[in-house]
């Protein structure tokens, strides 16, 4: 049968409510499925605590749920994000490492209360930590506290005033290294993708770099397609996928409803030529 959907079934780089996305897992798998996602992997900041509950929900669908992961690394001093797709989420090693990660976020999360406190904005640490709940504090959690209080016009805005290098509530920090990174994704069965490659403003030669480094390290795949991208992007990425040897994967990063943000599942189809991360998944027949 000839598919004549314009977007992929495919969205394989989502959030819950585990770290900075607006739904629970449920809320999120319940959507995904109304309009038409049949592979959802569920990739929230560096925890797995979601994949349980997405997984329960998503049989309920006949949905097939890739437990996964959105680490937060550093690499030559540039923060990075990389996907683990197929992992197991209660391997040990994986979730040591991100409990590595937590207390990174925990410490970061603190000093940025303080920073925000000295430039005359109190308590944000304790709202952020609020919204939160049981999930990764972010600094999304920060911005949606900040933006509530009015100290800018919305999140996007708080994020250019207070929440990026060089604003007063931006704290550098270091996250997991590359290679540990991919060794934790590796061992735990899982596929490492690199999330979003033209986000981080790297020069050609950076991300080549980055491609060679990654793929030595037992990486296998990139995000040829993030978000909405334009065409522009979606041809140099299926491009620079090909001639590094990486697989291809697809994702909207869907986070919640508001404006201007991905929305879920409005992921392109994979360029011809790409070998999707897919390749080598065993998925329901009509579907591999
Ligand atoms: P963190 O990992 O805690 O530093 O938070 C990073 C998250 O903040 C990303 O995953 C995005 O969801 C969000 N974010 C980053 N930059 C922006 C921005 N300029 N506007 C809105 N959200 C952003
Ligand atoms: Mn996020
Ligand atoms: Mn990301
Ligand atoms: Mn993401």
């Amino acid at each position: 049968m000839m598919d004549k959907r314009r977007f992929s079934v495919f969205d394989l780089h989502t959030h819950s409510q585990c770290s900075d996305g607006h739904y629970s897992p449920t809320e999120l798998v319940d959507r995904a499925a109304r309009i038409g996602i049949r592979v959802l992997a569920l990739t929230d900041h560096d925890t797995t605590a979601g994949i349980a509950e997405a997984r329960v929900a998503a049989h309920g669908h006949g949905i097939h749920l890739v437990p996964g992961v959105e680490v937060s690394v550093t690499w030559e001093n540039k923060t990075l994000h990389i996907i683990g797709l197929g992992i197991d989420p209660d391997h040990e090693a994986l979730n040591a490492g991100l409990a590595g990660i937590a207390d990174i976020r925990e410490t970061r999360a603190m000093e940025m209360g303080l920073r925000l406190e000295k430039k005359g904005m109190p308590g944000v640490l304790e709202d952020a930590k609020l919204l939160a709940g049981k999930g990764m504090v972010t600094r999304t959690h920060f911005a949606k506290v900040l933006a509530a209080r009015g100290y800018a016009l919305d999140v996007r805005d708080v994020f250019n005033r207070f929440l990026t290098p060089g604003k007063p509530g931006y704290v550098s920090t270091a996250w997991a290294p590359l290679a540990d990174t991919v060794r934790w994704i590796r061992d735990a069965g899982g596929d490492a993708v690199i999330a979003h490659p033209l986000r981080y403003r790297l020069s050609k030669t950076w991300l080549r770099r980055l491609a060679g480094e990654f793929l030595e390290m037992g990486g296998v795949g990139i995000e040829v397609l993030s978000g909405q991208p334009s065409p522009g992007d979606l041809q140099s990425m299926r491009d620079f996928a090909i001639r590094q040897g990486l697989l291809g994967s697809c994702g909207s990063d869907f986070h919640g409803p508001d404006e201007g943000w991905p929305k879920l599942g409005r992921v392109p189809l994979m360029p011809a030529g790409v070998n999707p991360i897919w390749s080598g998944w065993s998925l329901p027949h009509d579907l591999a």
